[in-house]
C-alpha cells in the first residue's frame, strides 16, 4: 500500500489523482489533501478519503471547514477528523508529512514552489505535474534533490512518455532525474504539441479570441491556465525548460513538433537517429498512475489504443509567428538564472488577466516580452530560492505596469 498526499486535490490533476486511488484501493492511500478555495470539493473528498492531514492555501477559510466537517451527519462524518492546517507552512506541512511516501505537486502555478520544495526536502518521491515549480527555480530544485534523495517523477504527458522511451538506456539509477546530466545515448527530445485552440485560425482572427475560445483544448481537459497556455503554446516552451532541467539535455537538442491527435505524447532519438515514442490516449490519468504505480504497470479497464481506428498520425512545425510564446520560452531557457521565474511570473500574471477579460489574448506575449527584456540586466546567473521568490514578485508587479502603460496609451487596444 503507498501512501499519497495530493497537493491541489481539487483541481484537474488532484480529482484524476484520486479517481485513481480509488481504482485501485488495494495499492493507494490517500493521507493528506490540500486545496484554495473550492471547500464543496473538499469536504466530499475527505468523507471519501479520510485523510489523516488537510492543509487550506488560506488560513482564514479553516473555521468554515471546521464548521462544515462538525456539521456532517453522522453517517458522512470521518471515523477519525483529519489535522486541519493553513497557509504555506500548512501547505507544507502536508507536502512533507511523515506518512506519505509519494506526494503529487498538482498546484497551480509557482504557489506549487515552496509545498513542492518542503518534499523535495522531506526525501519524498514526487509525481510532478507542477511544472512552474521546476521551470522558476531549476537552479535551487537540483543541488535541492541531490541533497535529499528525493525522486522526481514526471507527470506531465511529453516528460512522462520521455521518461519511459529511456527506461531502457544504461544509465546508473533510471528514477534520478534531474542531474544536470542527459542519460548515455540519449541525442534530442522530441516534445510533441498538440496546437491548442487556434492551430487552425486565421492568424489576424487571434485579435477576437475570447476568453470561452482560449479554454476549450480540442485534445485535452484540463484547468483554465494550463489551457489558455496550450492556446499560446507557452505551454510548451515551459515543457521545453522542464525537459532541460529533467534531462539535462542543451536547449538545441529539445525540440517541439505540432501533432495534432495528442496520440504520441512525446519522443527520443538516440545517438544511432533510433526514435522511440510513447503513445496512448490524451487522458492524464496515465502518466499520473504511471507516476504512481512506478517502476510497476498496473492493468487497467481503459480502452485499448486502436491505431487503426485512427487511421493517420501527422506532424507539422510550429509557426513561430502564430505562437511567439514558444521563441520567448527558448530564449528565456537560454539565458537562465532568474529568466525562466520572470517568464513564468510574466506569463501567470498576463494569464490572469486575460482570464478575468482585462487585457486582449494577444497582450499576453508583448506583457511577457516586455517584462523579460526589464529584467535582463538584472539577470542572477546562480539565484538563491529569496532571488526566485523576489523576481516572481517583481515580474508581476511589472506586468501590471506594462498593461496599465498599455492600456493609458490605447485603451481600446486592452478592451478590444
Ligand atoms: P487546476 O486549476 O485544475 O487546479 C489547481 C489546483 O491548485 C487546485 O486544487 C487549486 O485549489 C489549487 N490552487 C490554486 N491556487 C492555489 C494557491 N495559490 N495555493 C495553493 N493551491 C492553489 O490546475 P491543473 O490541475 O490543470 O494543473 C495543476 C498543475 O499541473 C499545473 O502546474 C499544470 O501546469 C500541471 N499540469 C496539468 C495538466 C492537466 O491535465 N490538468 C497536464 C500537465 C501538467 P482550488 O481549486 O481549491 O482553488
Amino acid at each position: 500500500m503507498k501512501a499519497i498526499s495530493v497537493l491541489g486535490s481539487t483541481g484537474s490533476i488532484g480529482t484524476q489523482t484520486l479517481e485513481i486511488a480509488e481504482a485501485f484501493p488495494e495499492r493507494f492511500q490517500v493521507v493528506a489533501l490540500t486545496a484554495h478555495r473550492n471547500l464543496d470539493l473538499l469536504l466530499e473528498q475527505i468523507v471519501r478519503h479520510q485523510p489523516a492531514l488537510v492543509a487550506l492555501a488560506d488560513p482564514a477559510d479553516l473555521p468554515a471547514l471546521r464548521a462544515r466537517l462538525e456539521g456532517l451527519e453522522p453517517a458522512r462524518r470521518p471515523a477519525r477528523p483529519p489535522e486541519l492546517v493553513g497557509g504555506t507552512e500548512g501547505l507544507c506541512a502536508a507536502a512533507a508529512w511523515a506518512g506519505a511516501e509519494l506526494v503529487v505537486a498538482g498546484i497551480v502555478g509557482c504557489a506549487g514552489l515552496l509545498p513542492t520544495l518542503a518534499a523535495i526536502e522531506a526525501g519524498k518521491d514526487i509525481a510532478l505535474a507542477n511544472k512552474e515549480t521546476l521551470i522558476a527555480a531549476g537552479p535551487v530544485v537540483l543541488p535541492a534533490l541531490r541533497a535529499s534523495g528525493a525522486r522526481l517523477l514526471p507527470a506531465d504527458s511529453e516528460h512522462s512518455a520521455i521518461f519511459q522511451c529511456l527506461q531502457g538506456l544504461p544509465w546508473p539509477d533510471q528514477a534520478r532525474l534531474s542531474t544536470g546530466q542527459a542519460p548515455p545515448g540519449l541525442r534530442r527530445i522530441l516534445l510533441t504539441a498538440s496546437g491548442g485552440a487556434f492551430r487552425d485560425w486565421d492568424p489576424a482572427d487571434l485579435t477576437k479570441v475570447t476568453v470561452a475560445d482560449a479554454t476549450s483544448h480540442p485534445n485535452w481537459v484540463m484547468g483554465r491556465k494550463i489551457t489558455v497556455d496550450s492556446a499560446t503554446l507557452m505551454n510548451k516552451g515551459l515543457e521545453v525548460i522542464e525537459a532541460h532541467y529533467l534531462f539535462g539535455l542543451d536547449y538545441d537538442a529539445i525540440d517541439i513538433v505540432i501533432h495534432p491527435q495528442s496520440i504520441i505524447h512525446s519522443m527520443v532519438e538516440l545517438a544511432d537517429t533510433s526514435v522511440l515514442a510513447q503513445l496512448g490516449w490524451p487522458d492524464m490519468k496515465l502518466p499520473i498512475l504511471c507516476c504512481l504505480s512506478w517502476p510497476e504497470r498496473l492493468a487497467t479497464p481503459w480502452p485499448p489504443l486502436d491505431l487503426a481506428r485512427l487511421g493517420s498520425l501527422t506532424f507539422r512545425e510550429p509557426e513561430g509567428a502564430r505562437y511567439p510564446c514558444m521563441g520567448l520560452a527558448y530564449a528565456a531557457g537560454r539565458a537562465g538564472g532568474t529568466m525562466p521565474a520572470v517568464l513564468n511570473a510574466a506569463n501567470e500574471r498576463a494569464v490572469a488577466l486575460f482570464l478575468e477579460e482585462r487585457i486582449p489574448f494577444l497582450a499576453i506575449p508583448a506583457l511577457i516580452e516586455a517584462v523579460c527584456e526589464r529584467h535582463a540586466g538584472d539577470r542572477r546567473a546562480q539565484p538563491s530560492l529569496d532571488d526566485v521568490l523576489a523576481v516572481d514578485g517583481w515580474a508581476r508587479q511589472a506586468v501590471d505596469e506594462a498593461a496599465a502603460r498599455l492600456a493609458a496609451k490605447a485603451p481600446a487596444a486592452l478592451t478590444a
